[in-house]
């Protein structure tokens, strides 16, 4: 089954430029005027650094930068961070370990997510257990009369 939560392997805007990093790069590039050295020594990764924790953010797994605030979507075949808004100048421009889900977690958070109707609604953040995900979709009617029990399940995907 395709998937709907994408990650910045599979995200058309970071794709067309080349991939995660490219993105994150041109990112870089594009704002500070780097040169190429620069914008690769920052992937050397600072093992010493807290590692920074991937979230799911209206159908994109992302990390939030815990210095600046920016977000961008990251790639859990590459769990490697480096903030292209603040160039980690506070862990000395190194690159931070960004802890996804296991993969069978992920899946199932992913699977659970792509049932809500609204992209915009797929959110999960570290700490939330699956059970603690709600089942109804955002933004779906309330029940009225006009929808029968089975047709109100069938709407928010319990049946
Ligand atoms: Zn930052």
């Amino acid at each position: 089954m395709a998937t709907y939560i994408h990650t910045g392997m599979t995200a058309y805007v970071y794709r067309k430029i080349g991939g995660y990093r490219a993105f994150i790069m041109k990112t870089a590039r594009d704002r500070w005027q780097l040169t190429n050295e620069e914008l690769m020594a920052a992937w050397e990764l600072d093992e010493s650094a807290e590692p920074l924790e991937a979230r799911v953010l209206r159908s994109n797994w992302c990390v939030r930068c815990d210095v600046c605030s920016e977000t961008f979507m990251v790639d859990p075949e590459d769990p490697v961070f480096w903030c292209p808004n603040c160039l980690n100048r506070k862990q000395g421009g190194k690159a931070r370990r960004i802890i996804f889900p296991e993969v069978q977690t992920r899946a199932e958070i992913e699977e659970i997510l792509e049932k809500r109707a609204d992209p915009r609604s797929r959110n999960w953040k570290p700490g939330e257990t699956l059970s603690d995900l709600p089942k109804v979709p955002l933004k779906v009617p309330a029940p009225s009369a006009a929808l029968s029990v089975r047709q109100w399940n069938i709407v928010h995907g319990e049946l």
